[in-house]
């Protein structure tokens, strides 16, 4: 079978097996020009990655599969990808040559995301999830950050999208959902960011140099995780002008309610990354387990 340059001449992923339980990843991503320039924060990505695996700083096996809700899948309804080789997608412009050069050959899984598409409930109609077996791929969302974290891009991946129709609630459900699929070896990652407001930001401003309602939204929210009100995050519109302001649309907050769900009541949060780019994104990022 041909497959295409660079990409993984591993067997497809055919079903998942019981794991030890992995952790939930919420990674604030940020600029897609965090993946190519140097930065604070992809080292942390870097080190996070070494997290996991055989060598001397791993606390979880290799995932079998790595499930990616990232804020840039918008879609009616409820989707997961389901091809054999998603395609790395440049969902972005204005960026250097060097940005759109970027691949990230991790296969897909088809079989898995067959099963999956099965077991997981379409949380609006309790439908099968939708499979997208040709139109998506991984978007930036997905791969700037798995990139520094799984550098050799031979764990498969899928996505699964967000039906911004839908209320907060739903897409915390379907979250919950997930949190099975820990012990069967998938690494749930939600790629947003807790504040992010592309109308505000200022270049180059300096972590300091983040707004006021910025702090106070980031600040809400990482309360609420340290104190384990994780469905709490999905009323977050109840604050009004304030998450107007952290949101003036609210993609890139969903893909932490996908993960908010997937924690147990007895997990921890760590906090990483926890400043701002460019004044109005917060890169605050957590690990559950
Ligand atoms: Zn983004």
């Amino acid at each position: 079978m041909n497959r295409i340059a660079g990409a993984s001449s591993l067997p497809s992923l055919e079903s998942l097996q019981p794991s030890p339980r992995m952790p939930v990843l919420f990674i604030g991503h940020g600029s897609p020009m965090n993946v190519i320039e140097p930065n604070e924060f992809r080292p942390q990505w870097e080190a996070l990655g070494l997290e996991f695996g055989e060598g001397p700083g791993a606390r979880w096996p290799r995932p079998q599969l790595i499930l990616c809700i990232s804020a840039h899948w918008i879609t009616r309804g409820w989707w997961l990808t389901g091809m054999e080789q998603p395609r790395t997608i440049h969902d972005f412009g204005g960026f250097p040559q060097a940005l759109f050069d970027q691949q990230y050959p991790a296969p897909g899984a088809p079989a898995v995301a067959r099963m999956l598409g099965r077991e997981l409930q379409d949380p609006t109609q309790g439908q099968p999830l939708g499979l997208d077996d040709h139109a998506w791929g991984l978007d930036h969302g997905a791969w700037s950050v798995l990139m520094p974290m799984f550098p050799a891009a031979d764990i498969p991946v899928l996505q699964l999208s967000l039906d911004y129709s839908r209320p907060p609630a739903e897409h915390y459900a379907l979250g919950q959902q997930l949190r099975a699929l820990r012990e069967r070896g998938v690494l749930i990652v939600g790629s947003g960011n807790i504040v992010h407001n592309l109308r505000t930001m200022r270049r180059g401003a300096s972590n300091d140099q983040a707004y006021d309602w910025a702090l106070e939204f980031d600040q809400r929210m990482g309360g609420h995780i340290v104190q384990g009100q994780l469905d709490a995050l999905a009323d977050f519109l109840q604050l009004g002008e304030l998450a107007r302001l952290a949101h003036p649309t609210h993609d890139h907050f969903l893909p932490l309610l996908h993960a908010a769900g997937a924690v147990h009541a007895s997990e921890a949060p760590r906090f990483f990354n926890e400043k701002f780019q460019g004044a109005s994104i917060s890169m605050r990022s957590v690990v559950w387990s």
